[in-house]
């Protein structure tokens, strides 16, 4: 059978798997088995590639992927759950990165020193450099905020947004510039006057994407890994179109509409569109000032607070960073295994903006072992909040902040979050009355029927274990 055809089946096969794999991925119960699937489609798409290579150098591959695989192998060992979502940055990065490279290199090639290249390859090549640009730089600066590396509160400076536009129109000009040149005119031997401009528009690219994502404050973050991770998935289909690849395209496209739909969906669940997450510098010091709710805080010890939860007959566990933090996450599975047994109803309801990365609750929940029917979304549960005898906050905050149902003034206004201070009785696991990562100030804590049951969260939920088996 011609080579040409066996190879287009396999990369068909390949998108196939990418494709169902992604499906999976949508539901908790076969993500793992969707993750593989992907990961067998990759390893398909990636022999097809090797074999179409006139000459491949070998040393080169499988250094390549023995040091990659090191790496990976390395991060899974050593990066902790709660440094997951820098990591995300970080790949979304190298994603660019890569394609960025691949534009680059096709640039400098023989294909194109040659001068048989087409208006269609060219503008292709400044879509991957100015994509790939943007995605490495940006994803540097998501990682450097959300480590912790740099301030996580918005850089903001007068006329950003304009001197962005600027950056941005300039480069669409050089672009007009750089695709109406002649084919003949890439000889990138004599530094043509297309490498120039292909200099300065990957030089402009880099910085938009830096001073792009600086202006925007750590709690806006999870957008921005969410678009970052989209543009990293439009980076690479451009370069498939660069070097011609289908299957690149295909998974390109792929990673690109799922990052928009996620991107969309964090938008909603913060109620903040994605432009004013972009240019509304959320987090700038706009925030509720510190001591503006007060009102009486009634501290629990963990005696009083196994009291009130061995007498509930409905318990919704809310967990936030600080179980993840805590590490808690067993922990609470155990206790809600022992208010099940003590007769009681008990949920857990997931933010989709809890924690540090879309899906953390989750994660960390499923590893405990929780089973997924007892998850509840938001929207399910605060209908019927009013009637649930306890609430327990483990370690959450900005998702449980009432404020923005009844404080105008607050920069959480109108986010949709679990209605805790609705049920009869809330109870905090937390350890100070300190703001969540947005850095703003909470009135739950001073609500009539909460009570703060400080400590980390890990210690509190083993001793309210310990009252039980007691
Ligand atoms: P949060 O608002 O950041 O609050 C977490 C709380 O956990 C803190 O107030 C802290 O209070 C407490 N805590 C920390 N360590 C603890 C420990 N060992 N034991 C007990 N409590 C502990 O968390 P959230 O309610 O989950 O909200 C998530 C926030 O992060 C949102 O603002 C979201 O926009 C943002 N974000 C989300 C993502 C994502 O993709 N999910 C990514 C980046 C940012 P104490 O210090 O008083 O203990």
């Amino acid at each position: 059978m011609n080579p040409e055809l066996i190879r287009g089946l396999c990369y068909i096969v390949a998108s196939i798997l990418f494709v169902f794999g992604l499906r999976m991925l949508s539901s908790r119960a076969t993500a793992r088995k969707g993750n593989m699937v992907s990961a067998i489609g990759m390893l398909i798409a990636i022999v097809t590639a090797l074999t179409a290579m006139q000459q491949v150098r070998w040393a080169w591959i499988i250094a390549g992927a023995g040091v990659g695989s090191a790496v990976g192998a390395l991060a899974a060992r050593l990066v902790k759950m709660t440094s997951m979502p820098e990591m995300v940055g970080l790949f979304n990065g190298f994603g660019g990165l890569a394609s960025f490279l691949v534009g680059w290199s096709e640039f400098h090639g023989k294909r194109i020193a040659a001068g048989a290249i087409d208006q269609f390859t060219i503008v292709a090549i400044f879509l991957t450099i100015v994509i790939g640009g943007i995605t490495f730089s940006g994803s540097l600066v998501a990682y450097a905020k959300l480590s912790g590396t740099i301030t996580a509160k918005p850089v903001l400076y007068k006329g950003r947004n304009i001197i962005n536009l600027i950056i941005l129109a300039v480069i669409v000009v050089l672009g007009i510039l750089f695709s109406s040149q002649r084919p003949e005119q890439f000889d990138v031997g004599g530094r043509s006057s297309a490498y120039v401009i292909l200099m300065f528009v990957a030089a402009l690219a880099l910085v938009l994407g830096a001073l792009s994502t600086i202006g925007i404050g750590g709690a806006d973050m999870p957008v921005v890994i969410c678009l970052l991770n989209s543009y990293s998935g439009l980076a690479a289909c451009a370069a498939g179109f660069v070097i011609r690849n289908n299957v690149l395209i295909v998974s390109g496209s792929l990673v690109g509409a799922s990052g928009i739909i996620l991107t969309n969906i964090m938008c909603k669940a913060m109620n903040r569109s994605l432009t004013n997450v972009l240019f509304g510098g959320f987090g700038s010091g706009t925030s509720v000032a510190a001591g503006a709710y007060r009102g009486e805080v009634k501290p629990i010890s963990a005696q009083d607070a196994y009291l009130i939860l061995e007498a509930a007959s409905s318990v919704v566990f809310v967990p936030g960073y600080g179980m993840a933090a805590a590490q808690a996450q067993h922990a609470v599975h155990e206790l809600g295994e022992l208010l099940a047994r003590n007769g009681a109803d008990v949920k857990y309801c997931i933010h989709p903006v809890a924690g540090r990365m879309p899906g953390h609750m989750n994660v960390l929940l499923a590893e405990a072992n929780v089973p997924y029917e007892l998850l509840v979304e938001p929207q399910d549960v605060n209908p019927t909040m009013g009637v649930v005898d306890v609430a327990v906050v483990i370690g959450a905050n900005d998702v449980v902040n009432p404020a923005a149902r009844e404080d105008k003034s607050s920069p959480l206004w109108g986010m949709p979050i679990v209605e805790v201070d609705r049920a009869r009785t809330c109870i905090v696991l937390k350890r100070s009355l300190n703001p969540g990562f947005a850095g703003v100030e909470n009135p739950l804590f001073f609500k009539e029927n909460t009570r703060m049951l400080f400590g980390d969260a890990k210690a509190s939920i083993g001793s309210l274990i310990s009252e039980f088996k007691g």
